[in-house]
């Protein structure tokens, strides 16, 4: 899966609004509050802060609150306005007005909350930890409610409310589902398809889609709804997934890696699977054997090749047959791979047309929150900024001018392909 050639970037957005020297330490988790136009964060240095926009354009700590240890994860829901806020030493803090920091703890895990997912509709506060505990407490009172085992630490989880169903992505590479109740849990089934560890999750409840992203750079769409068990895999990143979102208004997915790479992925298009690579004692294109095949070279007094695949059509060939390199949008494939001939000519330039965009962040991304109505896209970086963005041309007229004017004046304008 030799990556070759990036694709340039192919539009305008996202464009650069603001950036947020956040922090002491690195931002483990930030989100936009939409209506206030603010942005919260949760650090490594052991803060909670609320970020206000003022009349200048920027943003400023409006709200500072020091917890008991580093801040690991945080789940924020703008419509009731609850936080809940984990931490690295296994407590959950919630807070019901998230201006008040009137907070309720619970020990909710043995060392560090890798995630912490808040669910409105049930009253929960689902959390990982590093004690490779899946827990769910009573967002009310802090009971815990129930608990599951997983087999690796974990660092995506979502969840769906109509079905119950827990998505967990865990550091084995695999994805477990699981049903919950009030108090109990069942397993549903598991995923794999990674070859790294789970690194994000992302479920679209009105498709019944679930994205996992990895560090083996790749992410794969996971079609649920659509009960024909078809996953196909999305190669537009050069290092480890670090965040997916899903852009219900634009249909869109946006990934992250960690080398600062977002891809913004079109996800009208109809991708098609990779194929099962197929197994062979010869070239299936020339019949030149591979150099396990003794028998066949020693009749045929020829040299064992080295076996490699098309990406294409799956078949196993040699490397003179399969000396070309194509993109394959259509199945995910947004870099060259390797192609056999036959396929490299069956390829047409529209076939190769992007169906994604490539942008750089500028920082290396440790977090990434999109936020829907507005189209802000959020990135927390090794860095210790956070930078949002605009991802929708369609509101760019109205709020470039002023954005721009603020930034020039201070002399951090960074472009408009950022
Ligand atoms: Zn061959
Ligand atoms: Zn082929």
């Amino acid at each position: 899966m030799a990556a070759e050639i990036q694709p340039k970037p192919q539009t305008r957005t996202p464009v650069l609004l603001n950036k947020i020297e956040a922090s002491q330490d690195v931002v483990n988790t930030a989100v936009i509050i939409p209506k206030e136009d603010g942005v919260i964060s949760v650090s490594d240095d052991r803060t909670i802060r609320i970020w206000l926009k003022r009349d200048s354009g920027q943003y400023w700590p409006s709200i500072y609150h020091t917890m008991s240890a580093s801040c690991s994860c945080m789940s924020f829901n703008p419509e009731t306005r609850r936080l809940s806020v984990g931490m690295e030493n296994g407590t959950i803090s919630v807070s019901d007005n998230f201006c008040s920091f009137n907070m309720h703890s619970c020990m909710a895990h043995q060392g560090k909350v890798t995630v912490v997912l808040f669910v409105l509709e049930m009253e929960w506060v689902l959390s990982t930890g590093q004690d490779k505990n899946l827990t769910w407490h009573c967002s009310e009172s802090g009971t815990q409610l129930g608990l599951y085992r997983t087999i690796a630490w974990v660092s995506g989880l979502q969840f769906d409310v109509e079905t119950r169903h827990a998505f967990v992505g865990d550091h084995s590479g695999q994805v477990t589902i699981l049903k919950l109740e009030q108090d109990s849990c069942s397993l549903v089934t598991t995923f794999k398809g990674h070859t790294g560890n789970v690194t994000a999750l992302c479920w679209d409840p009105a498709q019944r889609v679930l994205f996992s992203g990895s560090s083996d750079h790749s992410i794969i769409m996971w079609d649920i709804g659509g009960r024909k068990g078809t996953a196909i895999e999305l190669q537009g990143h050069n290092d480890k997934v670090q965040g997916l979102c899903y852009a219900p208004h634009t249909r869109q997915l946006i990934s992250c890696s960690s080398d600062g790479g977002i891809v913004i992925w079109n996800m009208d298009v109809t991708r098609q699977e990779t194929p099962e690579w197929l197994d062979s004692d010869s070239c299936q294109k020339c019949e030149q054997p591979f150099f396990w095949n003794f028998k066949q070279m020693w009749d045929s007094k020829k040299i064992g090749l080295r076996q490699h695949h098309c990406r294409k059509c799956g078949q196993a060939v040699c490397g003179k047959c399969s000396a070309k390199r194509s993109t394959i949008p259509l199945m995910g494939f947004e870099f060259e791979v390797r192609v056999c001939d036959s396929c490299h000519e069956s390829i047409t330039e529209e076939d190769r047309a992007p169906t994604a965009t490539f942008h750089d962040s500028k920082h290396s991304i440790v977090y990434m929150h999109y936020e829907p109505t507005t189209g802000w896209l959020l990135t927390s970086g090794a860095d210790k900024v956070v930078k949002v963005r605009q991802t929708r041309p369609d509101t760019l007229s109205k709020s470039v001018p002023d954005y721009r004017g603020a930034m020039r004046s201070r002399g951090e304008f960074e472009g408009t392909t950022v």
